[in-house]
């Protein structure tokens, strides 16, 4: 499947946790799979939206992210993917998958510090450079989203041609969006209007898990 770059107004916003945030900067549109992070710009575009879930040395922005550090964060959300998707289908990370998280997690150790700000507020500080603490946020992120108690709540989204993730926290929700349940509802409608050809009659084993094949 090809993948073209997106644009980054197009890049979903779901509000979920960074790590699923991150792996759903890869979407469709109209079937068509795009990269949201196709360029440094788009990268740190992306952090600096979310800077509000970063570590403070990341959300400061004291340094911009270069072209080796915006390419190390696509292939942290290539690991985060494979991660996610590998929970979806109940699996648990690979060895290869745990090293990546695990070596930068501990490249990025943070604290809590009170701000001297008024009303005082705690930031989270790392002694590490920015892209280190952003990488280390998104490993740790990832964690969380493997490990109890969110285990077992990460969902593929099943609209049509959807390709995002989603922390399922609600027991109705189904869909990434609304904008996805709302596609889905309208394609069920017109299945249901369009008579079955015969090609579409033949049953297969599958699609009967209750009948011996
Ligand atoms: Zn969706």
């Amino acid at each position: 499947m090809t993948t073209a770059p997106g644009s980054a107004d197009e890049v979903p916003l779901l509000g979920e946790p960074l790590a699923i945030e991150l792996a759903n900067t890869v979407y469709a549109v109209r079937g068509e799979v795009r990269d949201g992070l196709a360029t440094v710009a788009d990268v740190q575009r992306w952090v600096d939206l979310h800077s509000g879930d970063l570590t403070a040395t990341v959300a400061g922005g004291r340094s911009r992210l270069s072209a080796p550090d915006a390419q190390r964060i696509r292939e942290l959300r290539d690991t985060v993917g494979a991660v996610l998707d590998a929970a979806v289908a109940g699996r648990a990370p690979t060895a290869g998958q745990r090293r990546v998280l695990n070596r930068l997690s501990a490249a990025g150790p943070r604290w809590e510090a009170l701000s001297d700000t008024q009303p005082p507020a705690v930031a989270l500080l790392s002694p590490s450079s920015p892209v280190e603490a952003l990488l280390a946020d998104i490993a740790r992120s990832t964690m969380t989203l493997v490990t109890e108690p969110r285990r077992g709540a990460i969902r593929a989204c099943p609209a049509p041609g959807c390709v995002l993730h989603f922390v399922k926290d609600h027991p109705r929700r189904q869909w990434c969006s609304a904008g996805c349940g709302n596609r889905a509802r309208v394609a069920r409608h017109y299945a249901r209007r369009i008579p079955p050809r015969p090609a579409d009659e033949v049953t297969s084993p599958a699609a009967h898990p209750g009948r011996p094949a």
